[in-house]
């Protein structure tokens, strides 16, 4: 239980700094209705989410430009990729996480919903007639999984 432990820990550790610097921006569009927003103790998952895959992307730039360096240490590699693994990891588990604890909590039915600007909880129109979670902060995966049936 040590690797969730520690995530829970890190997650807990996020400041209201790191939550503000996270929050998303994408304004409330006309046909979308608020039923609710992200609690605060959840930002942080979010605001975890979101630095990490930052960091990550950033560790992956770094890395490449040093490959191209005629002087580059290939033992720099093993520890990079063992970061790359296990933030990666870190990644994959906390955006259902978000979501399924937002989803627990919510006091609606609504099964296509977006986070907006301010921490809004909106439900968008179904598109297609098929109800999806869309994954506007996290960036599009399929947690249909996650909703109640
Ligand atoms: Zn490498």
């Amino acid at each position: 239980m040590e690797w969730l432990k520690s995530l829970l820990a890190k997650i807990e550790a996020v400041t209201e700094a790191e939550i503000n610097a996270q929050a998303p921006t994408e304004p409330i569009e006309v046909n979308e209705r608020i039923i609710s927003e992200v609690p605060v103790e959840l930002r942080k998952i979010l605001a975890y989410h979101n630095a990490l895959a930052e960091k990550r992307r950033e560790l992956q730039r770094v890395h490449d430009d040093e490959h191209d360096q005629p002087n580059f240490a290939r033992e720099t590699c093993e520890e990079f990729h063992r970061t790359i693994a296990s933030t990666g990891r870190e990644l994959k588990i906390t955006e259902p996480l978000f979501w399924g604890e937002l989803l627990n909590g919510l006091k609606s039915d609504a099964e296509n919903i977006a986070i907006r600007a301010d921490w809004k909880v909106v439900e968008i129109p179904e598109q297609d007639g098929k109800p999806s979670i869309k994954m506007v902060v996290l960036g599009g995966a399929d947690l249909r999984g996650l909703l109640r049936t």
